[in-house]
């Protein structure tokens, strides 16, 4: 079920990605060789010039528009993809995981003055936003079972005390706000708080598999964080149920962004398959390279046709969890398919450093696990 785009959405999302996309390919790509990236993402500095750069040239969070609503899902597809062409795009125009699930989240249920004090200052790329749901697995915590959730908030008057460990934190180093989920006499419960807090450590900066993402991956301890109760984001016992809000369009923005850098990697690759010779010939005339890189169009095709079906589930309103299940196992597979073969059609150059190609297959291997691992969503949708 593939609806059509009405003519307006449809110009005014193709008009917005393909001034993202020359943006990236232009001004950012060349970024991807500054030093002032590390293991844990690109550094502070770094993002703020590029940010500067996207606020310039009006491109700044372009999937929310100056009212503050948002772009359809299949528009917002169309420009996530386009923002994705390097890895540092998302950061650089603030269409990244995980601010974009978070401003999403926001516009959808923070009140008014939640609002003005959490939302505006990531939606203008001032400060960055984290999202604290994991815990370490050593303790027993909550990983894929969100319900073995440790972290405890106690209401002690008109404020709430907070203990807990959380594992995994994305971009939480260096963030200003933070989305914290805990559980609570009233059953699960958000609470948005400002960073950086005394009351949450940054234990220490996880080193994983991939790089993109500012801040890396933190291991945290929240030790007694005092919030009001009007920093409850929704309401008391309903932090599972606002998280599925978040959860289906989060984990199809990572398909729209994975979509957008494989798209990029198999370009490499086939610049590469066109100008290397072996054994008498160009690379892309051998059978077993144009077969590679033509199962990488056929996955492209089926990765853009399954975003575009499960952004119409989301933008006909239903909530869509089985549908971005699906799309997330398909796409997230098809992308580390993609990946893989851009990095054996260029050999040795694929495996090094001197393409993107190679932090592609790292980036997209890592999102076959987070926000659910294939078998979770595989598990979920067989039940
Ligand atoms: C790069 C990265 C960034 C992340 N960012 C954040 C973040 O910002 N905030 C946050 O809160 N969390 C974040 N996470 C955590 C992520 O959501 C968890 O890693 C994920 O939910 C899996 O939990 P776990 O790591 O504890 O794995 P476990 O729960 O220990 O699961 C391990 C494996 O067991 C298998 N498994 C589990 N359940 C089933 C089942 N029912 N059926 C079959 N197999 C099953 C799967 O293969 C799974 O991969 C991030 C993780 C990574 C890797």
């Amino acid at each position: 079920m593939t609806t059509k785009l009405a003519m307006s959405e449809s110009s005014r999302a193709q008009d917005i990605a393909r001034q993202a996309e020359d943006f990236v390919r232009s001004v950012i790509i060349p970024f991807e060789s500054d030093p002032r990236q590390g293991d844990h993402g690109p550094s502070e500095p770094l993002v703020m010039e590029m940010r500067d750069l996207a606020r310039r040239a009006g491109l700044i969070t372009p999937h929310i528009l100056e009212d503050g609503t948002h772009l359809t899902q299949r528009e917002t597809a169309l420009v996530l993809r386009a923002s994705a062409i390097s890895p540092l795009g998302p950061v650089a125009l603030n269409t990244a995981a995980p601010d974009e699930g978070n401003m999403y989240l926001l516009g959808k249920i923070a009140t008014p003055d939640q609002k003005a004090r959490f939302l505006d200052p990531v939606v203008a790329g001032d400060t960055r936003s984290a999202f604290f749901m994991t815990e370490p697995a050593v303790s027993g915590g909550a990983g894929s079972d969100p319900s073995m959730m440790q972290t405890r908030a106690v209401r002690e008057g008109d404020a709430w005390v907070i203990n807990g460990r959380k594992a995994f934190i994305t971009g939480a180093d260096g963030a200003g706000v933070g989305i914290v989920m805990t559980m609570a006499d009233e059953g699960a419960t958000m609470f948005l708080v400002n960073l950086p807090d005394p009351a949450i450590h940054i234990d220490r900066l996880i080193d994983t598999i991939d790089s993109s993402m500012p801040g890396g991956h933190a291991m945290v301890t929240i030790d007694n964080l005092r919030v009001s109760d009007a920093d409850v984001l929704g309401k008391p016992g309903e932090g599972f149920r606002s998280a599925q809000l978040r959860l289906a369009p989060a984990r199809l923005s990572h398909c729209m962004r994975w979509h957008g850098c494989c798209i990029r990697a198999h370009e490499i690759a086939t610049a590469y398959a066109i100008k290397r010779e072996a054994f008498g010939k160009l690379l892309i005339d051998h059978e077993g390279v144009g077969f590679m890189l033509a199962d990488n169009l056929i996955d492209l095709k089926q990765v853009e046709v399954m975003i575009d079906w499960c952004a119409s589930v989301l933008d006909s309103g239903a909530i869509g969890t089985s549908e971005s299940s699906m799309t997330k196992v398909a796409v997230s597979e098809a992308l580390y398919r993609i990946a893989d073969r851009c990095v054996q059609v260029m050999g040795g150059s694929g495996v090094s450093r001197d393409t993107v190609v190679e932090q592609i297959f790292r980036e997209v291997r890592a999102f076959r696990i987070y926000d659910g691992p294939t078998e979770v969503h595989k598990w979920s949708l067989a039940k």
